[in-house]
């Protein structure tokens, strides 16, 4: 059938959402290989390859890699099965959407879910951290599960200083983070944290198409699971370590995802360096930030040392639904920006700017939202993409600030909220 000429789009959709993201045409390229006997000599070497190059990316030299063919939401059934039992308590934390969806699976798997409430605008307090853990002195908390970065919100947790109020309070909890959206795009140290369980999919800073997903496991995570009686089987970890051990899986494995996965290994690891790979994200996000600021919009979340390097969340002025502007924007100009999700449907719309992006990919989504903006009627200033490329064009000015919010981000001492914020508009939502 004869596609009509009207709904014909030339050039190249702009997938803007906060993941799934670009997938680069080398790893594209790399899947493209024809499928392999998973039980044979080649795939030894590729099973190997991308398990101990996950353990780089995790920040890891301790403990497991878990790869899964599955969603993200696999992962986090993984790491609730591999390590707990029925009627356990764990606190988790209302910071989004996602954080809010982990919480009703622990529920779901008759656990005790002690979910502090939150306002989905701020990440996980490391203070209510550690005064929760600090009350528990039977030690009945049996896990602290946070998500690093809250792909609703654009909130990006201090786990770090999680981790540093864990110690205050002398707790034995696991310590359980969700990197869906931070892994390969904000700094996360697996082992400097101790991290216990770390959950990560493959669509997102990995920029693999979705179909992967993981659990970084620590030695404590992995003597827990020898005593976690909640059922399981495809997601047995006690079943993966042995194949593992050479490089295999106890089923079939996403063979061609893993040929992608070995080849954003070697981009993120090798070729581009992890630290610069988080240089790239935090500067891209601070030029959106500059841009939203110039429109004279209001960015989500609220504490900068929380701002997300993976995506902006931005509130869309009352009475301009957010669903019916992205709708115009990818009705115009073939570019695809992120759904307002939950409660925050209608009012908030996100741009993701992690995985495979380049300062031009950039300018150009900043070029389709302003487009739009003027379009739908929003009342706004112009101007956000040109702030943006005076940020850009700074270039040194750039790196040298990201290199200071990197060493914020990971050092509780300097990551006040006070000292960084700048005045906003707060809207409740
Ligand atoms: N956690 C976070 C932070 C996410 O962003 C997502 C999905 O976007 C999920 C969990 C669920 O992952 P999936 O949709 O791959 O199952």
């Amino acid at each position: 059938m004869q596609t009509p000429l009207s709904t014909h789009r030339a050039g190249r959709h702009f997938l803007q959402i906060p993941g799934p993201t670009n997938v680069p045409d080398r790893i594209l390229r790399a899947v493209d290989f024809p499928t392999i006997d998973h039980r044979g000599p080649e795939f030894a070497k590729l099973g190997k390859e991308c398990l101990e190059g996950m353990m780089a990316i995790f920040k890891m030299t301790k403990g497991h890699v878990f790869i899964y063919p599955a969603s993200g939401t696999g992962a986090w059934e993984a790491a609730i099965v591999n390590t707990l039992s029925p009627g356990d308590c764990v606190l988790m934390f209302e910071t989004g959407h996602f954080a809010t969806l982990w919480r009703k699976m622990a529920t779901a798997f008759g656990l005790v879910v002690d979910f502090v409430r939150g306002d989905w605008r701020h990440g996980v307090d490391p203070a209510a951290v550690e005064s929760k853990l600090k009350k528990d002195r039977a030690h009945e908390i049996k896990a602290v599960m946070c998500v690093h970065n809250e792909t609703s919100t654009g909130v990006a947790s201090r786990i770090g200083e999680v981790r540093k109020a864990m110690d205050a309070a002398e707790h034995p909890a696991l310590l359980m983070v969700d990197t869906i959206s931070s892994l390969a795009s904000i700094d996360f140290r697996h082992d400097e944290w101790r991290v216990d369980v770390a959950v990560a999919g493959s669509q997102k800073g990995l920029m693999l198409p979705p179909g992967l997903s993981f659990n970084a496991a620590s030695e404590k995570a992995l003597a827990a699971s020898k005593n976690a009686r909640l059922p399981k089987t495809f997601w047995s970890w006690e079943e993966m370590l042995g194949p593992n051990k050479s490089g295999f899986f106890p089923y079939t494995p996403a063979t061609n995802l893993l040929y992608g996965l070995r080849e954003a290994i070697q981009m993120l690891l090798h070729d581009e360096g992890l630290d610069n790979v988080f240089d790239r994200h935090y500067r891209h996000a601070e030029a959106m930030r500059c841009a939203v600021r110039a429109w004279g919009l209001e960015i989500l979340c609220l504490n900068p040392a929380e701002y997300s390097s993976s995506l902006t969340a931005i509130l869309m002025p009352e009475g301009y639904d957010e669903a019916e502007f992205r709708k115009v924007v990818l009705d115009n100009f073939n570019l695809s920006l992120g759904a307002g999700l939950a409660k925050l449907a209608g009012k908030v719309f996100r741009i993701g700017h992690l995985g495979d992006l380049n300062d031009l990919m950039l300018c150009g989504t900043l070029c389709g939202v302003e487009m739009g903006l003027e379009l739908f009627g929003v009342p706004f200033q112009k101007g956000g993409v040109a702030a943006a490329m005076d940020f850009l064009a700074g270039g040194a000015t750039g790196r040298a600030a990201s290199h200071v919010q990197r060493t914020a981000a990971s050092s509780p001492e300097d990551g006040g909220d006070e000292k960084q914020r700048t005045p906003t508009l707060s809207s409740p939502v």
